[in-house]
């Protein structure tokens, strides 16, 4: 049979979610997927460095362990031997989504599909010679490496993307990240607990320049204290081999005596990722933002029965966003009343730094920002400066016994923020391990709206670190 309910092209987080879901309600779905299903995340992502990141914090624990009275002597590593377990762990969870694609009745081919037309509102996708019909369509091709516009980085062989980094057979004997957004620091931190020398250049004045600044202020000050020599407001001018040419503000560079190169025998790139669209050029009219497909808050692109999930439409590069994307977006095309939405203003993000880094909501800044936007200069002075709109509270990690049982040395920090007159939870950020796995309590804070006093009444188990969250209102 080749005529289906879905057609879906791309089988990460979005494309395998969306699968699932069709499937389960009884609809005919096809997914086309060129590589391995599980899309980036599960193959060259989220899944494969958190797996090397744990190998790298075992090792960095057992040598740290002195502190908790234990001694490890001789304590060495095999990365080769990390690597294989990175393999395995992946084999199995792409073997899963495969088992549950099977059991659904989905039905899945291995290609790159090429829409050919739409006929009487049936859309035509072409697949290893094949031709596939579907009524509906959903676009979930993901994102690539951005590959910057710096002379010398193209085809260069000293330098990586983080895939070719998570591939390498052996460590580097010292590497430069440029870009340190999530990629870059996830990566530092890897290859410094390994042993490697590592240098971040950042073109902003601080690296994650999103996050909060205060959270990333803790990490900047404890990593370049290890060792790890980061560059801020830097860019780079140009590569030559394995040596890049620094361009500093003539300010900074005067401050700083930064150097104007810089070599290391491995230089990863890692500064942000680009929309895939190849394959839909017959998608005549499709609208475009910033490079990614524009869709509305089902999911919805401007063709008819034509959806977009995940990266490949630039919203928030996360898998849990993509995953929810696709929930919403079959939703709709199922018309599931009642029909769901996506809360943008509460998708929690982590980066696994160490400690780690947790955050959902809006930071202080950006509520600042808000504020003076819709005040005005006016509004903002009237009311006694813009801190009167919203309120800020923060507790180290260290008021929690577990963090205290268990990150000697660390203070972590914890930080609330508010809206001042109705007391709404607006965003929390956090660093201290391990703050990835309580964020989502945060989450339902902000996504529901609950006021302090709410949030307040819930009660966190002891002793665990989560109980931060209770602490601090
Ligand atoms: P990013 O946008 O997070 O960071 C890129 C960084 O590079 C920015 O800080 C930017 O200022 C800097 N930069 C840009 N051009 C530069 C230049 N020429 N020189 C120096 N610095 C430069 O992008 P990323 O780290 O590549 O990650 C890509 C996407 O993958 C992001 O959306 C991220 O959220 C996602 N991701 C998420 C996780 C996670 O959830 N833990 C992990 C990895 C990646």
């Amino acid at each position: 049979m080749n005529n289906y309910f879905l057609a879906i092209i791309g089988g990460g987080p979005a494309g395998y979610t969306a699968a699932e879901k069709a499937s389960k309600a009884g609809k005919d779905v096809i997914l086309f997927e060129q590589n391995a299903l599980g899309g980036t995340c599960l193959n060259v992502g989220c899944i494969p460095t958190k797996s090397l990141l744990y190998g790298a914090k075992q090792y960095h624990n057992a040598t740290h362990a002195q502190k908790y009275g234990v001694t490890a002597e001789n304590v060495t590593f095999d990365f080769a031997a990390m690597q294989k377990r990175k393999t395995i762990v992946v084999r199995k969870l792409v073997a899963g989504i495969k088992a549950r694609l099977n059991n659904d009745h989905c039905t899945v081919v291995n290609g790159f599909a090429r829409i050919l037309d739409s006929i009487r509102q049936v859309w035509r996708i072409e697949c290893n010679g094949e031709t596939y019909e579907a009524e509906n369509l959903m676009i979930c091709t993901g994102s690539t490496n951005f590959v910057p516009p710096i002379p010398g980085i193209k085809d260069n062989p000293a330098v990586w993307d983080s895939t070719d980094a998570l591939a390498a057979t052996g460590l580097p004997k010292s590497i430069i990240i440029v870009g340190g957004g999530v990629i870059g620091m996830e990566f530092a931190t890897l290859y410094h607990e390994l042993g490697v020398p590592v240098t971040v250049i950042e073109a902003m004045p601080t690296i994650l320049p999103n996050l909060d600044s205060e959270v990333v202020q803790i990490l900047l000050d404890k990593y370049r204290k290890a060792g790890i020599n980061i560059l801020t407001s830097t860019k780079v001018e140009s590569i030559d081999g394995n040596t890049i040419k620094l361009s500093t503000s003539e300010l900074l560079s005067t401050l700083n005596s930064q150097p104007s190169t810089l070599s290391a025998e491995r230089i990863l790139v890692s500064v942000g990722r680009r929309a895939n669209l190849q394959g839909l050029e017959a998608l005549d009219g499709l609208e475009l933002e910033c490079g990614a497909i524009k869709t509305d808050e089902f999911c919805r692109t401007n063709l008819p029965n034509v959806y977009a999930c995940g990266d490949v439409t630039g919203k928030i590069m996360l898998a849990h966003v993509a995953s929810r994307q696709a929930e919403v977006a079959v939703g709709r095309m199922l018309k599931q009343i009642p029909l769901q939405r996506i809360a943008y203003n509460a998708i929690p993000s982590v980066v696994y730094t160490n400690p780690e880094i947790a955050s959902v909501g809006l930071t202080e800044q950006q509520v600042r920002d808000f504020y003076t936007e819709m005040e005005g200069e006016a509004g903002i002075e009237k009311a006694g400066g813009v801190e009167a709109f919203y309120e800020v509270r923060k507790l180290p990690m260290t008021f929690s016994g577990r963090f205290m049982a268990e990150n000697d040395g660390e203070t972590g920090l914890c930080k609330l923020v508010l809206d001042a007159k109705k007391q709404t939870v607006l965003g929390v950020h956090c660093i201290g391990n391990p703050c990835s796995e309580f964020i989502a309590a945060a989450s339902f804070a902000v996504r529901n709206g609950y006021t302090a006093a709410e949030m307040q009444q819930v009660v966190f188990p002891h002793p665990t670190v989560s109980e931060i969250l209770h602490e601090i209102l």
